[in-house]
């Protein structure tokens, strides 16, 4: 709803900042923030030019500046590289959320052709035998207020042949 109380055709998100409250308008990036507020699913910036899918979305292609179209994604994808986190350096939503130590992680999504950088959540089980290449899955949190905090990942699948793990790249 937007402040003035009529309906916004673009989805505005309440944000708490130190110098006060704001609304946070999402503008033509809504439908993306909107997927994943009301339907739990991601979507893809799709460039009609040059046929690239952007994640995390924009609305305008940075390689032909093209308005894009959005493309469902399957939510899944895998780790290109990651890093235990322990003592988080911000106090964001998300990083509240997760248990510590989480994953942050770069993903990247299936049919998409750049990378988001998120987190994982580890289990017990996972700490230290995170690798690069293991398959991820979005999950997304009972509370949605239509930002990238929104959703986090959680291994689904072990990593395909070649790929290090933390200790061994030394990201960790
Ligand atoms: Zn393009």
């Amino acid at each position: 709803m937007a402040a003035s109380g009529k309906e916004s055709q673009y989805l505005e998100v309440p944000y708490i900042y130190t110098s006060g409250e704001y609304l946070y308008t999402c503008g033509e990036l809504s439908e993306f923030f909107r997927a994943i507020k009301d339907e739990k699913r991601l979507l893809g910036a799709k460039c009609p030019a040059c046929s690239k899918v952007w994640m995390p979305a924009r609305g305008y292609c940075p390689d032909c500046y093209e308005a894009v179209s959005w493309v469902p994604l399957s939510g899944e994808g895998r780790i290109v590289a990651h890093s235990y986190c322990y003592y988080p350096g911000m106090t964001g939503d998300l990083v509240k959320f997760l248990d510590l130590p989480y994953v942050q992680a770069m993903v990247h999504l299936d049919g998409t052709d750049s990378y988001l950088m998120s987190a994982i959540a580890v289990h017990e089980q996972r700490m230290g035998t995170m690798k690069d290449g293991m398959r991820v899955r979005a999950v997304f949190r009972e509370e949605r207020k239509g930002t990238i905090a929104d959703f986090y990942f959680e291994v689904v699948g072990e990593a395909q042949g070649g790929n290090r793990s933390g200790e061994e790249s030394g990201v960790v």
